[in-house]
């Protein structure tokens, strides 16, 4: 493959969403991911904490060859059973009644805004329902989504923004409880902040914003799209946290890197939800469902999260370790394999220096980079991270 033509070629025809460096991938095994050129790189993005069980993962492969033999796709106006198998396995691993099945983060965020609206409407009778949300956060891209994301770089351009959004800061109730007014059906917010630059919020604040919920009669809808599932060591994020919300979005990892998001909610939320209220043409197919449902049953079973979490603290400690030696890096923060690295130098000279060193991780907000390895991720190859990441340091450094 002519690497340069391809490029060329992508940019006549593809909208320029993306700034991409100049490399083509084109097939990858566990870990590693391989480009045009041959060379091989250590994969610390994972799609962006989606590939849980890394790349040409074999039972991923045999379930999602097995299901296409029997049926790809036949419609929600039907029955089938992949979905309600994934359905009832998310069910009883986690708090929720219900599950509302559709194609990404994004589109879990918009369905979790109109079932928070319905709720406020019917059980609480507010005309116009409004929802508090995080500075900082990120919830998605299409205008719902958008508009409950507390990034104005993100909205400026594409302003007005859906009415019905109101901002409180990050780990802090009070300003919570102050942007909340009567007519607040529900309060959103990211355990551990993904793109605003990876922040675990502290327990007390979580706990904080389920007694203000339950004081002040509104939901609590925890966004676990790029923290859920296990990345952070724990099935769920909010378990961690010892408190249980009444939505849950979740889309990355579930299905190994096919579409998929879910809205996960208690019967409170399902209750005023009626046919023709929300729907999907592809979302919770056979395809994705059987998938996710296998994928799902390996991040759960026994010994796999402990993993996640003792390589996660591990990774955690060997940059902490590389910190004390190189001043460029301010601080190592995160929760199991969702790691983020606040650097002095620029993050795109240090990410291009990684790519050169065959080692793949991406920008978060403010001036960080992120680790957000496939979850099997092994203390050989985190070491292995740990030195490229090094080498990478170095020649940015001189770069500088
Ligand atoms: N919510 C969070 C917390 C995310 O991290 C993301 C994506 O990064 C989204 C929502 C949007 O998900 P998607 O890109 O699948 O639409």
């Amino acid at each position: 493959m002519d690497k340069h033509a391809l490029i060329q070629r992508e940019n006549e025809a593809l909208l320029h969403t993306y700034s991409r460096p100049e490399v083509v991938f084109t097939h990858g095994n566990g870990v590693y991911l391989y480009d045009s050129d041959g060379r091989e790189y250590l994969d610390c993005v994972a799609g962006i904490a989606v590939c849980a069980f890394g790349h040409a993962d074999e039972r991923s492969c045999q379930v999602l060859r097995e299901q296409s033999e029997q049926l790809w796709h036949c419609s929600n106006l039907y029955h089938t059973q992949p979905q309600v198998e994934l359905a009832e396995f998310m069910v009883h691993h986690t708090f929720a009644d219900k599950v509302f099945f559709c194609n990404s983060g994004t589109e879990a965020v918009e369905a979790a805004i109109k079932f928070a609206r319905k709720w406020g409407r019917v059980k609480k009778h507010i005309g116009s329902p409004n929802i508090v949300c995080m500075r900082r956060g990120f919830h998605g891209r299409t205008l719902g989504a958008l508009s409950a994301t507390g990034k104005a770089a993100l909205q400026k351009d594409f302003e007005p923004m859906c009415p019905g959004f109101r901002f409180a800061d990050f780990d802090n109730a009070d300003t919570v409880a102050l942007a909340a007014d009567d007519n607040t059906c529900a309060v959103i917010v990211e355990p551990v902040q993904g793109e605003g630059g990876i922040y675990p919020a502290d327990e007390l604040f979580i706990r904080a914003l389920r007694k203000l919920c339950d004081e002040r009669g509104m939901l609590l809808i925890f966004d676990e799209i790029q923290c859920g599932f296990g990345r952070t060591g724990t099935f769920t994020a909010y378990e961690s946290y010892n408190t249980v919300p009444d939505i849950l979005t979740a889309a990355k990892p579930i299905a190994n890197g096919l579409p998929l998001g879910a809205v996960l909610m208690s019967q409170d939320v399902a209750d005023p939800i009626e046919p023709g209220d929300h729907g999907t043409t592809f979302g919770g197919g056979p395809l994705v469902s059987a998938v996710a449902r296998d994928v799902l049953e390996r991040i759960a079973a026994p010994g796999f999260l402990q993993q996640v979490r003792e390589n996660g603290a591990y990774f955690q400690e060997r940059l902490r370790e590389l910190q004390s030696r190189r001043s460029e890096i301010v601080q190592v923060r995160g929760r199991g394999l969702m790691i983020g690295v606040e650097i002095h130098i620029e993050p795109k000279t240090l990410i291009d220096a990684c790519l050169q060193q065959g080692l793949l991780i991406c920008k978060t907000g403010g001036q960080a980079i992120r680790f957000l390895p496939p979850l099997i991720i092994d203390q050989e190859q985190i070491n292995t991270a740990v030195e490229k990441f090094e080498n990478a340091l170095e020649t940015s450094t001189e770069e500088l």
